[in-house]
């Protein structure tokens, strides 16, 4: 069961983006062909566990899946591909000021699992003092951080890492993300086996190769989007 407070008028971008991420936690869960109930959807490690997530995120940005919108609601709008590109360009902009950032959140949430963390506030002062921005005085994000204490203490990182092995689980799709063969294979090997095999195993399996941290990269130099999208062929080896 999903719950959400969505608008009831029409979602938009975010909040679309926000339903097919959440919908990716759903389908992990729904196609678990697990033995063990145990082991079943998101019962996985929790770095990997926001991959299929965050993975499922780009079929509410990739022309393709858009424009099914058009069959269930064929009254509708259609889509207008222009504004699909105008929209991933507005998504790209600004993305190393987003990622510097979850690194340094990570690095924090890091920094407290240490042997000795001394106090929250002081060790945030000092390293937020040493990014580009610099620390604001009187602001005080450590209060704000529910993540710490909300069952990702020392795996913050995990959002990070997930997204590469998500955006390298996106190549084999190529410029379709509606390949059936491709959804099959993912869901047979990804999905169906939720925690009974290591996540680095069935990532191995899906692609056939090693992964790579190549779309990552492309994603946050704001080389990788609906207007140039990424091929399997570049991504051998
Ligand atoms: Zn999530």
């Amino acid at each position: 069961v999903l719950v959400t407070n969505f608008n009831r008028d029409g979602l938009d971008q975010n909040e679309l983006e926000t339903l097919f991420h959440e919908f990716g936690h759903v389908l992990h869960g729904v196609l678990s062909q697990t033995r063990y109930l145990l082991h079943a959807g998101t019962a996985v490690r929790r770095d990997f566990v926001e991959a299929p997530s965050q993975m499922y995120e780009e079929w509410a940005r990739r022309p393709e899946s858009l424009k099914l919108f058009n069959e269930t609601c064929p009254s509708c709008k259609p889509i207008d591909l222009k504004l699909v590109e105008r929209m991933d360009a507005a998504r790209r902009f600004g993305q190393g000021v987003k990622y510097a950032r979850q690194r340094l959140f990570a690095t924090y949430d890091m920094a407290l699992a240490s042997e000795k963390p001394g106090d929250p506030m002081d060790v945030w002062v000092a390293m937020e003092s040493k990014t580009i921005v610099g620390h604001v005085q009187g602001s005080q994000f450590p209060g704000t951080f529910g993540h710490i204490v909300g069952g990702y203490a020392a795996g913050y990182y995990g959002y990070m890492w997930s997204e590469v092995l998500a955006l390298d689980m996106l190549s084999p799709f190529g410029d379709n993300l509606m390949n059936p063969k491709v959804g099959r294979r993912y869901r047979d090997i990804v999905l169906a086996n939720g925690g009974q095999v290591a996540p680095m195993q069935l990532v191995k399996q899906f692609l056939g190769r090693e992964p790579s941290p190549e779309a990552f990269f492309q994603e946050i130099t704001g080389q990788r989007g609906a207007a140039r999208p990424i091929s399997a062929k570049e991504h051998k080896g």
